[in-house]
């Protein structure tokens, strides 16, 4: 998501962003965790692709107590060249998209984070949990589910973490919704809208180019609005149903989505609407409706601060940058098995794929699609 703020706010320039603990929410608990020194292990981390949003959790994770950038994974000797100065990365932890198998030998990494286009992150993946190091890889961890389903086979057999890369589940406003909702206060619930959507530029970025990016703003943008729908409800649909517009045939091709509405129903009786668009602005917004309460979050899934209210007020829990919180939750889950309050595995990342492609298959058919 190239459009997304990166505000850093108040408490952030404090340096609170050292925090690991996903689950705190006070400023005062914040503050108390930040300044414990730490002596526990460290996660070392290479990044395979330099790309913008790799760049920002290398940016993120100089923050981390329990996470630290140590190897780069690259086709573009230059930037490693730029990365190896900015973070005194040694030279035999680099690697390019050839050799980086060897990584099997290299005692001194422990986990590759895969931030390349989405068709890649499947053979990427299988690859390094070949060489014996847990894999984190960016959402959508793959471009449908049967590439899903082999990484997590594939990890599983290699006795590796494949986690992916859903910040929000360690967002403290989130979190503190979640909680809310499983503490049953929004009541009975009963609709959730997610919208999520900004204008894409560049024609020619591998997000337009179907092979790449698996699909179009589905794949990238209106996975939040259905990962968001399973953890603000808490369930998991049952059935969907969808809508494709397009309005520039030229700029997205056959197979990669422009807009799409879609719907999902859930056990309980709950219903979502959701819309995910690569052609309008100002879309990043979350609505949950209880019978005794509500939530709503704008932005709801952007880099922050989320800012949202519920039927009790303003959420006030402090901004983090969230890949730094992201990177410090998944080393504690790693090393100390403290989950997150919502998953973020690999069986995670493979219901959205598993719900991403019975939407491509409702819009194809124009009917519900059973789950
Ligand atoms: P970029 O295009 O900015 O970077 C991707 C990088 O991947 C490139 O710079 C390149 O790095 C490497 N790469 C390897 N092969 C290719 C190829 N064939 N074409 C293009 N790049 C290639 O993309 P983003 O960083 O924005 O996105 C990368 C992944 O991160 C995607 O899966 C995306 O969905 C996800 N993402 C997640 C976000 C989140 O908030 N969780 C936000 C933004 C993106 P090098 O030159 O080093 O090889």
């Amino acid at each position: 998501m190239t459009t997304m703020g990166s505000r850093r706010d108040f408490l952030e320039k404090l340096s609170i962003s050292a925090i690991s603990l996903p689950i705190l929410y006070s400023p005062a608990q914040l503050f108390a965790a930040s300044i414990e020194p730490y002596e526990g292990p460290v996660l070392r981390v290479a990044i395979m692709g330099l790309g913008s949003y790799g760049t920002r959790v290398a940016k993120a994770m100089e923050s981390c107590k329990r996470a630290k950038l140590v190897g780069l994974i690259s086709g573009t000797p230059s930037k490693v060249v730029d990365w190896r100065a900015k973070y005194g990365i040694p030279e035999k932890n680099c690697y390019n998209y050839s050799n980086f198998d060897a990584i099997k030998n290299n005692p001194d990494i422990d986990a590759v984070y895969v931030i390349t286009p989405n068709g890649l992150h499947k053979d990427q993946v299988i690859r390094v949990a070949k060489a014996g190091k847990h894999v984190i890889c960016e959402k959508p961890m793959g471009i449908n589910a049967k590439e899903g389903q082999e990484m997590v086979d594939a990890c599983k057999a290699a006795n590796v973490k494949l986690l992916v890369g859903y910040r929000m589940h360690f967002e403290p406003k989130t979190v503190e919704v979640i909680k809310m909702r499983k503490n049953g206060e929004f009541g009975e619930l009963k609709f959730f809208q997610g919208l999520s959507g900004f204008v894409i530029g560049d024609p020619t970025q591998w997000r337009l180019n179907k092979e790449l990016a698996g699909g179009g703003a589905m794949m990238d943008i209106g996975i939040y609005s259905i990962n968001g729908a399973r953890y603000m409800l808490g369930e998991e649909p049952i059935w969907v149903t969808a809508q494709e517009t397009k309005t520039d045939p030229v700029k997205f091709k056959e197979g990669v989505d422009e807009t799409i509405q879609f719907q999902m129903g859930f056990p309980s009786g709950a219903v979502a609407s959701c819309l995910s668009t690569y052609a309008m602005r100002h879309l990043d917004r979350f609505f949950l409706s209880g019978e005794k309460g509500f939530v709503e979050m704008k932005p709801s899934t952007g880099y922050g601060p989320i800012e949202g209210k519920t039927h009790k007020g303003e959420l006030t829990q402090p901004h983090i940058t969230h890949q730094t919180l992201q990177m410090d939750g998944m080393a504690q889950l790693i090393f100390e098995g403290v989950q997150p309050i919502v998953p973020v595995d690999g069986e995670e990342g493979l219901k959205d794929l598993k719900i991403i492609d019975a939407i491509y298959k409702a819009v194809k058919t124009g009917k519900k699609v059973d789950l």
